[in-house]
């Protein structure tokens, strides 16, 4: 096969995905059963002593050191047979390519779960069929609305009692505004639970409660009304299938792939992951249905590599997976090797091209071509160096420090990928050192957590305190402990009022530039108090609640106040 064939080739049967849910709604459990499918077994094995671990954060911190697992489990791959594709056909055509990126779940949920999802190409919602929609789920919607991303529903836990699943179905619509297409539909839950009907491939799938998973083939029927089913379940259970996908049938939503794809309906299966039941049918439609990476806007020209100062024009152009330079954009940084070399890795995702070892790539930020021999990647069994990669493919660039998140690499052309932003963070604490000689250290290492996104950093323009930022409480636990561990600074970390970031930019498109030098000096005289400069030198403004934050946003309505901020 010619090179520009197999690169489509590979492209095409790329799925990169991260997994979204709220705490508990069986996250672990899926992902597990997921990786037996695909073979994966001893990883199966990491991702529950990892969720174990969740205890102290320097035990937890201390194990990921000596066994490198949450680099291993932050992406997952493997394979698994696209249905409908000859089993005679080569393996590139045959078998889909799973990257399943790990997205902290818990305590430790953070910057990173967010950032993770500007990585993939689609997710898999799960969701407690007894509990429905819940907080995190809303908010992990949010950040998949912001690039449209796709969305695939799993409702888990039917051999328990569930809300009604027509309910379901209104809740996820009403709670996340997008609508279902029912792909499987559940016969009864709980103790009555008899398995699920597949409305696009016509099989019954009969539960068994099983741990083990010994899975059988769905019974093929011919449609809903096939006398089959009456034997099968029952005359209740039948009556009231019938009936749901009468309703369905009339009222649901049919499925339409632009909308799908758009992030605007998802597709909703149901089953039971801890008895690995719909977990088959659930891969099945996901590598089916999940869209292969598809093209990525990035910045070009002067202002790819430079900052643009504001007002300058900006040249942008969609990067398609299917063009033969090697690019791609580092979206998370882990600090997790050997602490006294000061080891991290940088994530990429590979956006076009193929990756071979040995490549240079630039550096875009650096303006340096890069040797990319020691990189990484994530398959099945262990980490290992990496021959070859595809778009949608992750890779690890082991570094000390030179790599930032949001840096672009590629091969020729200088680009620069964007839609990798910080998100505003929620928790905020005031550092007050204990021993004030060690504020060179404190600096130091704030910049350099903050570079690697463990952490936000604000400096007031008024003061010399700095405030720190997180999105999640994990976040404040592991700067805390890295700041001793690593730069031997012991600080107090003080509550402070603020509870929201701002980003503060100058609306140029409706104002001249003269007005907003006026406005922003009186802006600054005004709120001096609430001003802070990020770790890139940005303005932010940091409000004690949100009734604050809009009497500000109104009496400055030529400054952009925006919760997220993109790094360049
Ligand atoms: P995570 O926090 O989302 O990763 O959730 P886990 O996978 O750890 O699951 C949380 C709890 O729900 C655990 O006690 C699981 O055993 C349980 N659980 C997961 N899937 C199912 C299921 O299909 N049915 C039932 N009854 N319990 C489940």
């Amino acid at each position: 096969m010619k090179a520009p064939e197999q690169a489509k080739a590979e492209v095409a049967r790329r799925r990169t995905f991260a997994i979204i849910s709220h705490p508990d709604a069986g996250k672990t459990t899926l992902t597990e059963k997921l990786l037996l499918f695909g073979g994966a077994i001893q990883m199966a094995g990491a991702i529950r002593a990892r969720k174990a671990s969740r205890h102290a954060v320097s035990d937890w911190m201390k194990m990921e050191q000596e066994r490198g697992i949450s680099v291993t489990t932050s992406v997952m791959s493997f394979e698994f047979p696209i249905p409908g594709r000859p089993e005679d056909a080569p393996d590139f055509e045959r078998l889909a390519n799973v990257n399943l990126l790990d997205t902290p779940g818990h305590a430790d949920f953070g910057e990173d779960t967010y950032r993770v999802l500007t990585a993939v190409d689609s997710a898999l919602m799960v969701i407690d069929g007894a509990k429905g929609v819940e907080s995190r789920t809303e908010k992990l919607i949010e950040i998949c609305r912001m690039r449209d991303t796709p969305v695939i529903t799993f409702v888990n836990k039917f051999d328990r009692e569930c809300k009604n699943p027509l309910e379901l179905l209104d809740e996820i619509e009403d709670k996340l505004g997008i609508p279902c297409v029912p792909w499987t539909w559940p016969v009864g839950m709980g103790k009555g639970f008899k398995g699920v009907y597949h409305l696009v491939e016509r099989e019954l799938h009969v539960f068994k409660p099983s741990d083990e998973g010994t899975i059988a083939a769905g019974i093929p029927v011919e449609g809903i009304d096939d006398p089959k089913l009456d034997e099968l379940l029952g005359e209740e259970a039948v009556e009231e299938l019938r009936e749901a996908v009468e309703l369905l049938e009339g009222a649901g939503v049919e499925y339409d792939r632009e909308e799908f794809l758009a992030g605007k309906q998802t597709p909703l299966l149901f089953g039971s992951a801890m008895n690995n039941f719909g977990v088959r049918e659930l891969l099945r439609a996901f590598v089916s249905l999940a869209p292969a990476p598809q093209e990525r806007q990035a910045v070009v020209g002067k202002a790819a590599v430079e900052a643009p100062k504001p007002g300058d024009p900006v040249e942008t152009r969609m990067v398609d997976a299917d063009e033969a330079a090697f690019s791609g954009f580092v979206f998370k940084i882990q600090a997790n090797m050997d602490p006294k070399h000061r080891d991290r890795m940088a994530f990429l995702r590979i956006c076009s091209g193929r990756f071979s070892r040995g490549m240079k790539a630039h550096h875009v930020r650096l303006g340096r071509d890069v040797a990319m021999g020691n990189a990484l990647a994530f398959l099945a069994r262990s980490r290992e160096l990496v021959e070859e990669a595809w778009p949608g493919d992750i890779i690890g660039i082991p570094n000390h420090g030179t790599i930032k998140i949001g840096d672009t690499f590629s091969e020729g052309k200088k680009l620069r990928f964007t839609g990798i932003p910080s998100f505003a963070p929620e928790l905020f604490r005031r550092v007050i050192l204990k021993t004030p000689l060690k504020a060179k250290q404190l600096a130091k290492g704030l910049r350099q957590l903050s570079e690697e996104g463990a952490i936000q950093v604000f400096k007031p323009l008024l003061g010399a305190t700095w405030v720190v930022g997180a999105v999640g409480q994990l976040q404040l636990e592991v700067m805390k402990h890295r700041l001793e561990d690593e730069y031997s600074v012991v600080a107090i970390y003080e509550p402070v009022e603020y509870s929201m970031a701002r980003w503060i930019t100058p609306d140029l498109e409706h104002h001249d530039k003269v007005t907003l030098d006026k406005v922003m000096a009186n802006f600054k005289r005004k709120c001096e108090e609430n001003l802070y400069v990020d770790g890139h030198d940005d303005l932010v403004y940091l409000a004690p609640n949100k009734w604050n934050l809009s009497k500000t946003a109104e009496r400055f309505p030529e400054l952009k106040f925006e919760a997220t901020r993109e790094h360049s």
